[in-house]
């Protein structure tokens, strides 16, 4: 064993495991090597030194700490794209739902206005009438004074002791003598 202390600058590890000391020709072999030494190991004749072990080392933390910012600025800005999107979505299902509202409100107006000209072209009563005259619209109105009411297109505003227009078997306008044309405001929506 060599006199000559070891440290980082010169101990040489092997990448087979072995570790020899620089200071200590007998940690070498010298057959068949190039360089002159090599491994008695494994006849690798490249070492790496502790200190250059140590120096790598310090490069890879470093790396690890660069990717892990590179990670941080990465997951904020999924985030901020990510809430923009919710809020993308948010605002497009609220349209959607104005949307389905109004589509509705147009469908229900659409199958009132076949039925009505149903009623002209199958001749009924109803559809006489309607087709000479037209309808008249009675609102319904919320209850009043306990009373329930409808406020009349022509102008005339209507209760019953008891029940509703079909209750009570009113079909013609009492006033004006049209068709009377119902409308609720739970069967409206608020586009009416
Ligand atoms: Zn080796
Ligand atoms: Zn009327």
């Amino acid at each position: 064993m060599s006199e000559e202390r070891m440290n980082i600058t010169t101990v040489d590890v092997c990448p087979c495991g072995l570790v020899m000391h620089q200071g200590d020709e007998d940690d070498y072999d010298t057959g068949g090597a190039e360089s002159g030494i090599c491994c008695p190991d494994c006849g690798n004749e490249k070492f790496t030194t502790v200190q250059q072990l140590q120096a790598e080392l310090h490069t890879t933390a470093k790396q690890i700490g660069w990717l892990k910012g590179d990670k941080a600025r990465l997951s904020k800005s999924i985030q901020v794209r990510d809430n923009a999107i919710t809020a993308l979505i948010e605002v497009h299902e609220a349209e959607l739902a104005t949307a389905n509202a109004e589509n509705e409100h147009l469908c229900n107006t659409i199958d009132a206005t076949r039925q009505d000209m149903a009623d002209m072209r199958a001749g009924t009563p109803e559809g006489k009438l309607l087709e000479a005259k037209g309808t008249c619209t009675w609102r319904f109105r919320e209850p009043f004074d306990g009373d329930e009411a409808w406020d009349a297109e022509c102008g005339a505003t209507w209760t019953f002791i008891e029940g509703g227009l079909k209750d009570n078997g009113a079909v013609f306008c009492l006033k004006c003598g049209r068709l009377i044309k119902e409308i609720r405001p739970d069967k409206e929506s608020d586009h009416e």
